[in-house]
């Protein structure tokens, strides 16, 4: 019988590729096809982020094996009939931006996205006919200094990150729908024992990583959530009150601004 749904997780990290990670491409493989989804995007943490390889490797070493990740879910993913895409986790200061669309390739000519400033990257990727989800865009931590939202700059915006809890995700979905922004969802998944699942799902499959772009822009899609465990960031209870709002600007007419 032919399914109505078709389902897709656009963030999942592997232990090829994530210093963070505790399963391997192809044992997430078999994780995902036996939660009952139809594919993953694999989205390891960038060269600026928190990738497991050693950035001391010249480019196009560093790229093949960043790559191994994508490339062992992929072997088992066409054993067991689940798709597997290639996707990045670009990191700049804590915010963080999976890009998809492009490939090694793309990556071997373009050396300078490691250095360049963040709004060049944003830029340079969707000229190159990239897509851009923000992720968890209002989560925060130590390691992230600020919350800085663009835009201007991105395609989407992840309104629900799994393991991140309702505060975080409810945030995501006001600003995504403030800008019009392309609502997506993705677990941040980093191994096979993780709890808290989500995705997008299709009212068809996605057969290529570019039919997943266009699927996305056309809205074609729909997010989900299903947690066996209500956490924050794997390990952590959600407490709304560790989250302090600011306090309210100050009056304008007290202010004077000098420019
Ligand atoms: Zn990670
Ligand atoms: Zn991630």
């Amino acid at each position: 019988m032919e399914k109505e749904w078709y389902r897709y997780d656009l963030h999942v990290h592997t232990y090829e590729g994530s210093a963070c990670a505790r399963s391997t491409g192809a044992e997430l493989a078999d994780f995902y096809k036996e939660k009952g989804y139809d594919g993953i995007v694999i989205s390891d943490h960038f060269w600026r982020g928190n990738t497991r390889v050693d950035r001391d490797l010249p480019w196009d070493e560093w790229l093949r094996e960043f790559h191994k990740g994508y490339e062992n879910a992929k072997a088992r993913g066409d054993e067991i009939g689940l798709s597997i895409f290639y996707a990045w986790e670009y990191s700049s200061k804590g915010n963080d931006f999976l890009t998809f669309g492009l490939d090694n390739d793309w990556l071997l000519e373009n050396p300078d996205v490691v250095q360049i400033e963040l709004v060049d990257y944003l830029k340079l990727v969707r000229e190159a006919g990239g897509f851009l989800i923000h992720a968890h865009p209002f989560y925060q931590a130590p390691y992230i200094p600020m919350i800085r939202l663009l835009p201007n700059e991105v395609d989407a915006v992840e309104v629900v990150n799994a393991p991140k809890g309702p505060f975080v995700n409810a945030r995501a979905k006001e600003y995504a729908q403030a800008y019009d922004l392309i609502e997506t969802g993705g677990s941040d998944c980093h191994s096979v024992n993780w709890k808290q699942l989500s995705g997008v799902e299709f009212p068809h499959p996605i057969g290529s990583m570019q039919e997943l772009v266009e699927a996305l822009k056309m809205r074609e899609h729909r997010v989900f959530l299903m947690e066996e465990e209500p956490v924050v960031n794997g390990d952590k209870p959600y407490k709304p009150g560790s989250f302090k709002l600011p306090p309210p600007p100050p009056d304008p007419n007290r202010q004077k601004l000098v420019w």
